[in-house]
């Protein structure tokens, strides 16, 4: 009934129902939890709408480690509770809700002594097996021999690991999977509008009855009606409490996490590996053909929309991987550097309007007004259903139960038989059977668009670099289908190009603004903009990294 194509007429027909109709629920922000508020919304039969004034996910929820796990650090603080709601999570994603984008992955737990430490740390990982219950979609945990662990990650230092653990945990695409969730939206009659900025309340009284809102491509202002406006505004959420005149029940504070890539050259190892660090943990990442590692966890105050990496992020993560591994891996080496900001939600004392859980917080501040912060991406479902319950009882009428749990995201349907019709469909279509996998793993089902793409125009078939997965359809359906608006949404979020091209992409920006500029009827003069608006904020990032690699002999001493 509903179709879940985002493009240019969609947004079009989007802008104007958004100010002409009225809805039950409005929604602020489309990273995971705003898109995940509008499906959990929708797929109850409600009337809704959602804003957000980047793209999708172009906040923290494509800044991420990308991984759906329950979380190990939790265990030593005894939050069983809240590892197996994780643990529940992820059997869903991997098995249900979205098995093309969230894939199991081992990861080894390097010991540096052979007794204590095995005892503790199997015993942990025991115990986080057993607390996903009967579901199993992950092989359990499982202790390693010394040559087993120099089989598998020849990069990890005899000299000191004495032994290893491998479990499993489950990876994730999030800017994709965060996409997939506002399509599923999309197709249960959400209407989505990007680059449209909530920027104050429309009240009756005390009551909140919807938004005034800019369309930020055309500058028009939108007067947005709606029963319950339902704010998902993660690390802005303080921001936006202030411009609303809100007295709110949270507080938001910000902490920074960076990542490095790194090629694949850089560390031999078939698994992940996990490092206990003195603050923290660092998650030392397959990525395809590369490697992702990372966290740091620092306060922030700097730029929300654009965060950086600094000097001293970088040379923490690298000396701390450099502890187990060898060779070292070098600061010059690395290919790019990504920064999130985590949104730390803090109860204000003694309000009467939250719930806090362990990690996320639900607050009505307002009639006709709620909102979420916190908690981390494995949750969002948990945290979507959560406000959503809470929006309702705005509405004065009786509303259905969520029912996300058993509601596979567009793409997910027959995932498991077209993996094993591979050759087929490389046969019938054809391009290379590492293109239809690359493909299935990106698209599930809706793989069928692409194909028709090619069809269509079969020059679309062919690889935009040599050194990348990526075809040509890709690029165009970016636009056609996925709501990209600009060069950066395609070569940040609906690709990953950004960060896994060696010149994070911008020798490839004029291409794709080739590509894309007929679906977004671009002039010469709009591509080239695109094109320089790119380049720029490759340039600010890279001012960061170039100084880092001139500084790598320090770093690396
Ligand atoms: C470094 C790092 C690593 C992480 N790793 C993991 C991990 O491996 N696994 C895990 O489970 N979790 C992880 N997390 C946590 C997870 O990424 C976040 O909890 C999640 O992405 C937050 O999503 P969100 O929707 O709340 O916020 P966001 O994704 O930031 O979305 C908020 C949106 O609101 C929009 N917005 C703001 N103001 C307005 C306005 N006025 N009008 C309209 N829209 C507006 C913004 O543009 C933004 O898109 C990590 C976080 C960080 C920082």
């Amino acid at each position: 009934m509903f179709l879940s194509q985002l493009n240019p007429q969609q947004r079009d027909s989007a802008i104007a129902t958004l100010g002409s109709e009225s809805f039950d629920v409005l929604v602020i922000g489309g990273g995971v939890n705003g898109v995940g508020a509008a499906l959990d919304a929708a797929s109850r039969g409600l009337k809704v709408a959602l804003i957000e004034s980047q793209d999708i996910a172009a906040g923290t929820s494509s800044r991420s480690s990308k991984l759906i796990h329950g979380g190990l650090r939790y265990l030593e603080q005894y939050d069983f509770k809240l590892v197996r709601e994780a643990l529940h999570e992820r059997e869903l994603l991997v098995s249900t809700l979205c098995p093309h984008l969230v894939k199991p992955i081992g990861f080894l737990f390097p010991l540096t002594e052979k007794f204590k430490e095995r005892t503790y740390v199997g015993a942990g990982l025991a115990l986080y097996d057993a607390l996903r219950g009967f579901q199993r979609a992950l092989p359990w945990h499982k202790h390693l021999s010394q040559k087993q662990i120099n089989e598998i990650a020849p990069s990890l230092r005899p000299d000191i690991i004495m032994g290893a653990i491998k479990y499993f945990d489950a990876q994730v695409d999030d800017a994709r999977h965060t996409l997939s969730v506002a399509r599923t939206a999309a197709r249960h009659g959400a209407i989505i509008a990007t680059r449209v900025s909530a920027e104050s309340l429309i009240r009756d009284g005390r009551r909140v009855i919807g938004v005034n809102a800019k369309d930020l491509v055309s500058g028009n202002p939108i007067a947005i009606k709606a029963t319950v406006t339902v704010m998902c505004a993660g690390i802005w959420s303080d921001e936006l409490h202030a411009k609303f005149d809100l007295k709110a029940g949270y507080q938001v504070t910000i902490s920074k996490g960076v990542h490095i890539v790194l090629p694949g050259s850089a560390i031999k190892s078939n698994a992940g590996i996990i490092l206990k660090t003195p603050v923290s943990v660092l998650f030392i990442i397959p990525w395809g053909n590369k490697w992702i590692v990372g966290t740091t966890d620092t306060p922030y105050t700097g730029d929300r929309a654009e965060p950086i990496a600094n000097q001293e992020d970088v040379a923490y993560i690298v000396d701390q991987a450099n502890r187990v591994l060898t060779p070292k891996i070098k600061v010059e080496e690395i290919i790019g550097v990504y920064a999130g900001l985590r949104p730390l939600v803090a109860n204000i004392k003694n309000a009467v309007t939250t719930k806090l859980s362990r990690e996320h917080t639900v607050d009505r501040p307002a009639p006709g007004f709620v909102s979420i912060a916190g908690g981390k991406y494995t949750t969002y479902r948990i945290m979507s259903k959560d406000v959503i319950d809470l929006a309702v009882n705005e509405l004065r009428k009786l509303t259905p139960e969520s029912v996300t749990d058993k509601l596979p995201l567009v793409g997910a349907d027959a995932y498991f038989a077209l993996v094993q019709q591979v050759d087929q469909i490389a046969s019938q279509s054809g391009l290379e059977v590492e293109t239809v996998s690359h493909l299935l793993n990106r698209y599930g089902s809706m793989i069928s668009e692409i194909l028709l793409l090619i069809k269509e125009s079969p020059s679309l078939a062919v690889k935009l670099a040599t050194d990348l997965p990526y075809i040509k359809a890709e690029i165009f359906y970016a636009a056609s289908h996925e709501g990209a608006l600009t060069v950066d949404d395609v070569i940040s979020r609906r690709t990953r190009i950004a960060f896994e091209a060696e010149n994070h992409g911008v020798d490839l920006a004029d291409s794709i603004a080739e590509i894309i500029a007929p679906v977004l009827g671009w002039s010469n003069k709009e591509r080239k903009t695109s094109v320089a608006a790119y380049i720029s904020l490759v340039d600010r990032e890279q001012d960061a990294l170039g100084e880092l690699i001139s500084q790598g002999e320090k770093v690396n001493s």
